[in-house]
C-alpha cells in the first residue's frame, strides 16, 4: 500500500475562494450535472455528503426505465428477445463495465438479488465448515445484516456462534483495526479459520482494508477469504481477481448510485468458476442457458460457468436499468480518476476539519489516504443527533451512527470542494452556537 507521503496531495487554503478555485480547475466537475441534487428547505442545492448511505439520481436513470416500461408496453413477452435492450440477456450488458469496476475479469461478476442474499449464496458454497475447522473471522464493528447472515449460516451448520464466531476489535480505547492484530488473529486461529469474512471499508470508521494482504495470509493458512465492499465499490480501487480474493458481495445504491433498494453485485473467483461440484442454492438462471427450458427433459441443474451460475431467477428489469446507467457513467470516468479526485476532496476536507476539530469533534477515520476511501467519520462530543439536525437545517445532509458518529462523505462524481467548504463553515458555526 502507499504511505502518505507517496500520494501527492496539494497545499490547501481556508478561504471559501480557494474552494472556488479547485472547483474551477477539477477535471471531473462537470459530472455533477449528470445527478439530480435534493433542494433545501430554501431552494438552493443541498450539499449533500451522505453517498454512502443512499448514492444521488444520475438524471439518465429515469428515461432508461421508462424506455423499458415503454418496451413491456409494445412488445409484451417479445421483449425478452427483442427491442434494443433484450430481457433475456439483460444482465450481461454489466458484466464488463461491472468487472472494471472491481477489478475482475467478466465472468467474475454478476448483478443479482441483494447485498444479504448474495452473501447467503457466497457462504453457501464457500462456507464449508468441518469440526475442527467451523470458524468464521469478522470485523467490529460489523453491520447488523452482516452479523446476522454470518451467525445464523453458522448455526445453520450446527455450530454455536459462541465458538464459531472469531471477532477482529479495534484495541481499547481505538477506532480502528490494527493490522498486526489482523494477521495475529489469522495466525492464531489458523487451525480452526474456515472463512475470513470482512468488510473492505468499515461502514463506521470508514477504514480502508489491505484486502490483498488478507488474502493473502487468509490463503496462508488454509481459509477462504470474502469481502464485503458495500462501502468499497465505487469508491476505492480494487482488483479482486489479482489479489485472489474468493468472493466479494456489495451493493449498488451507495456509492454506485443505482437507486433504493438496488439490485446487488457479486464477484466469483475465476480459480472456483468451474467448481461444480461446490454446493449451491441453485434456480433456473443459474443453469447453462442451452438446456434452460428443457427443464422436463433435463430436469437435473447443469450450472453456467463462473459468477453467472451463482443466479437464481430472471433479473428484475426495471431495477437493473439504473444500475447500467450507473455502470456506464462509471466506466466512461474510469476508477483511477474518481480516486484521484475523491484523495484530493477527502484531504481537503480533513485539511478544514483540522483547523475546527477539537474535543468536541474527533476525527476516528486513518489519516493516511490510502487506508481510508472518501468518508470521514466524526465523533461528536456533545449529542450527535442534534448537529446533525442542525446540519441539516442549514441544508447540509450527512449521517449518524451509533453512538456518536457523524459519517461524511464527499463523493468525487458529484461532490465540489464547496460542498466541502460549506460543510465544514456549517460545522464551525454550530459549534459557535
Ligand atoms: C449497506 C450495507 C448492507 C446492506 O445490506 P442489503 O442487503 O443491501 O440491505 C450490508 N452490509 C454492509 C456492510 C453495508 O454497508
Amino acid at each position: 500500500m502507499p504511505s502518505k507521503s507517496d500520494i501527492q496531495i496539494p497545499e490547501f487554503r481556508g478561504d471559501e475562494d480557494f474552494a472556488r478555485e479547485l472547483d474551477h480547475s477539477d477535471p471531473l466537475a462537470r459530472l455533477r450535472e449528470e445527478f439530480h441534487i435534493p433542494r433545501a428547505t430554501n431552494g438552493e442545492p443541498c450539499v449533500y455528503l451522505a453517498g454512502n448511505s443512499l448514492g444521488l439520481q444520475p438524471k439518465a436513470a429515469r428515461s432508461i426505465v421508462l424506455e423499458e416500461l415503454d418496451q413491456w408496453a409494445r412488445l409484451g413477452v417479445d421483449g425478452h428477445f427483442e427491442g434494443e435492450r433484450p430481457w433475456y440477456s439483460y444482465h450481461e450488458l454489466l458484466r464488463e463495465t461491472g468487472a472494471r469496476l472491481v477489478g475482475a475479469k467478466p465472468g467474475e461478476v454478476v448483478a443479482m438479488n441483494s447485498l444479504t442474499a448474495n452473501l447467503h449464496l457466497m457462504m453457501v458454497s464457500f462456507y464449508r465448515p468441518t469440526r475442527d475447522r467451523c470458524k468464521i473471522m469478522i470485523e467490529e464493528p460489523c453491520f447488523p445484516s452482516d452479523i446476522y447472515a454470518v451467525k445464523s449460516q453458522i448455526g445453520f451448520h450446527g455450530h454455536d456462534p459462541k465458538d464459531a464466531l472469531v471477532v477482529l476489535r479495534p484495541r481499547e480505547g481505538e477506532w480502528c483495526i490494527r493490522w498486526d492484530d489482523i494477521a495475529s488473529t489469522i495466525e492464531r486461529e489458523r487451525e480452526r479459520l474456515s472463512l475470513v469474512m470482512l468488510g473492505g471499508v468499515n461502514f463506521v470508521t470508514g477504514q480502508l482494508l489491505d484486502m490483498r494482504r488478507i488474502a493473502e495470509l487468509g490463503h496462508r493458512f488454509g481459509a477462504v477469504v470474502g469481502f464485503d465492499l458495500a462501502h468499497a465499490a465505487g469508491n476505492v480501487l480494487l482488483q479482486l481477481h489479482e489479489w485472489g480474493v474468493d468472493f466479494a458481495v456489495w451493493c449498488n445504491y451507495k456509492y454506485l448510485n443505482s437507486g433504493p433498494g438496488a439490485v446487488g453485485g457479486c464477484f466469483v473467483h475465476e480459480k472456483h468458476s468451474k467448481s461444480f461440484d461446490l454446493p449451491r442454492f441453485a434456480g433456473w438462471w443459474g443453469n447453462d442457458p442451452s438446456t434452460r427450458f428443457k427443464m422436463h427433459l433435463q430436469p437435473e441443474f447443469i450450472p453456467r460457468e463462473g459468477a453467472d451460475g451463482w443466479q437464481l431467477s430472471n433479473p428484475p428489469i426495471l431495477a437493473l436499468a439504473p444500475v447500467k446507467v450507473s455502470y456506464d457513467l462509471f466506466d466512461s470516468v474510469g476508477m483511477d480518476a474518481l480516486r484521484t479526485k475523491s484523495m484530493r476532496l477527502t484531504a481537503y476536507m480533513e485539511f478544514l476539519l483540522d483547523a475546527l476539530l477539537h474535543e468536541s469533534c474527533e476525527a476516528i477515520t486513518p489519516r493516511n489516504p490510502a487506508e481510508r476511501g472518501c468518508q470521514l467519520s466524526l465523533k461528536i462530543g456533545g449529542n450527535a443527533r442534534n448537529v446533525l439536525s442542525k446540519l441539516h437545517h442549514r441544508g447540509v445532509v450527512c449521517d449518524f451512527r451509533e453512538p456518536n458518529v457523524i459519517r461524511a462523505a464527499p463523493v468525487p462524481l458529484y461532490n465540489s470542494y464547496c460542498d466541502v467548504w460549506r460543510f465544514v463553515e456549517s460545522l464551525r458555526s454550530i459549534g459557535k452556537s
